[in-house]
């Protein structure tokens, strides 16, 4: 009996129910403390108990009329306890008379507790567990009536009702904290990855914003501020209009129809800077479902740059292969012209040649080398400007009025003879550029305007500089023949010339404005015909050293 009752007493899965309820040396609690009044006054016993039976004690959830100690301790041990055989039998127990109770005389309970007449009934759990009973207790002998057995059940039963509502209202609420504490990591995880959304857009290089449906904005990105120049509070005080040329919106107006339409619009366009300057960027909006617009703005300024440099190359190609043309055609020409030349005078020598050393055989021989000279002058001239552009050329720091001495020794003896003289400005800057180019343009500009000097008036050569719109421009000038207006721009073409009288290939000016580009300048001419010509070689600011 004994061992019988401990087993079902140990059993695990009801001590893990009756655990989970969580009662156990808890605090009184009026649901239960009523139930026991109830019984016992309609039992008239003076004890009531609500005893929930653990592996080595009863617990009291409800105590009334207990003795003290047991009622402050509220618990005894099995030795002192009934209860623990309604636990072990699941059935009622009903004791008129302990002390004649072979199975109960033993008990404790009699001598300390003064427990006589006992009638108790379980406390059944839904699962079938029964964790403890409920109780009425006498002092002294009690014949149990059916019927106040029947009370006890029901008020047993009321027990586990209310034991029941406790347990679905702590599961209830166990179940609320998990919910509350699931839907905590659910916001926090939210915010998290808005916040880390966030510093991906506040870090992305393109600018990012958000616009109402007109277009004022929203939100804007640290990318899109640096974009306009603007700080945020300022670009979120204007509209997308605020920042698009006024003549873009004329021409080229916001597609709203189809953004409304749901389609995700890419374009090009200009964006007004704060500082004034244009900022072309690549924009993608999009309408979002509230109706605010969402778009990524890319600078394009580089790209912009790129094409319009490829766009330049293009041309420039173009160009020289229209150049090379005329170059292959000018060039087969006049090579052409010296050979016809040589080999006329070959055959008027070879009819000579029988009668010998004659001054006419001298002659054509003369002809023929001086054929041959113009021929090597031609490929020579050839030769230089094919190097130049292919041959990186050593920049050098040059003294202007030191070089131009230096070149002008050179000319001399031709200035004597041609009654000329040169007036160099005094005040000459140092540049850094190509010594050898700069003594074949400068040399080509003297020789010219030598060549195209007029007899009737002596020959006056001023050499001078300006520094305009932040460029070098230095200046050739002269009192010679002047140029036409029509030839004015064609004589730095290959082969062209506007004087045939004179002696020359047409190359030395093309030569010489190669040699300027290469700097990365220009070189024009002004000139009144009959009065003179100023040829200019303009050169970016960066060349000018000292001024
Ligand atoms: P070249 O002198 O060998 O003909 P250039 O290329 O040096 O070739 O000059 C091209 C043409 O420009 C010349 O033929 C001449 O008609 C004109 N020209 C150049 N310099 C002067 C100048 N200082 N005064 C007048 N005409 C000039």
């Amino acid at each position: 009996m004994v061992a019988q009752v401990a087993q079902v007493l140990q059993n695990p899965r009801r001590l893990a129910a009756l655990y989970e309820l969580g009662m156990l040396d808890t605090p009184a609690e009026q649901a239960f403390d009523r139930l026991s009044r109830l019984a016992a006054r309609i039992l008239k016993t003076p004890v009531a108990l609500v005893s929930l039976v653990d592996s080595d004690r009863q617990f009291f959830k409800s105590c009334l009329g207990l003795p003290e100690p047991w009622s402050r301790w509220r618990e005894t041990p099995l030795s002192h306890s009934f209860c623990q055989h309604v636990v072990a039998t699941g059935q009622p127990l009903v004791v008129p008379d302990a002390r004649r109770d072979p199975h109960l005389l033993d008990n404790l309970a009699i001598r300390d507790l003064n427990v006589i007449a006992y009638l108790g009934s379980p406390l059944i759990l839904s699962g079938g567990q029964v964790i403890g009973s409920f109780c009425v207790i006498d002092t002294k002998p009690r014949a149990w009536t059916d019927e106040q057995i029947s009370i006890v059940r029901d008020l047993a039963a009321s027990v586990m009702t209310e034991i029941g509502l406790r347990h679905a209202s702590s599961e209830l609420e166990r179940r609320v904290q998990e919910r509350t504490r699931d839907l905590r990591t659910t916001n926090e995880a939210l915010s998290e990855s808005e916040s880390r959304y966030r510093e991906l857009v506040e870090l992305a290089a393109d600018g990012i914003f958000i616009s109402d449906a007109d277009g004022r904005f929203i939100e804007v990105n640290a990318a899109g501020c640096e974009l306009s120049g603007y700080a945020r509070e300022e670009v979120l005080s204007r509209g997308f209009n605020d920042l698009i040329p006024g003549t873009d919106r004329e021409h080229d107006p916001p597609r709203l129809e189809e953004l409304h339409a749901g389609r995700t619009i890419v374009r090009e366009r200009r964006v007004l800077h704060k500082d004034g300057t244009i900022v072309p960027v690549e924009i993608s909006v999009k309408q979002l479902p509230s109706g605010r617009l969402q778009g990524i703005v890319r600078d394009i300024t580089a790209r912009k740059k790129v094409e319009a440099e490829r766009e330049r190359l293009l041309a420039e190609l173009a160009a020289r292969n229209v150049e090379m043309e005329s170059f292959i055609y000018t060039i087969s020409h006049d090579l052409k012209t010296p050979l016809i030349t040589i080999n006329g005078f070959a055959s008027v020598l070879a009819q000579m040649l029988p009668r010998g050393d004659t001054p006419e055989a001298r002659d054509s021989l003369a002809e023929i080398a001086k054929a041959a000279e113009v021929m090597k002058k031609h490929i020579e001239d050839l030769l230089t400007l094919s190097r130049i552009g292919r041959v990186v050329a050593e920049m050098n720091a040059l003294s202007m009025d030191v070089f131009l001495t230096e070149v002008l020794s050179n000319f001399a003896q031709r200035l004597r003879s041609a009654n000329g003289r040169v007036e160099l400005a005094p005040d000459l800057p140092t540049l850094l550029v190509a010594r050898d180019g700069f003594i074949r343009v400068f040399s080509n500009l003297l020789d010219n305007a030598i060549k195209y000097r007029r007899p009737e008036a002596p020959l006056v050569i001023e050499i001078g500089w300006r520094h305009d719109a932040g460029e070098i421009r230095l200046f050739v000038r002269d009192n010679g023949q002047g140029i036409k207006p029509q030839f004015q721009h064609r004589i730095f073409g290959l082969f062209q010339r506007a004087d045939s009288r004179t002696e020359g290939t047409g190359v030395g000016l093309a030569i010489s404005k190669r040699v300027v580009e290469t700097h990365g300048g220009t070189m024009w001419v002004e000139s009144q015909p009959g009065q003179g010509s100023t040829f200019w070689i303009g050169l970016p600011g960066s060349a000018l050293i000292e001024p």
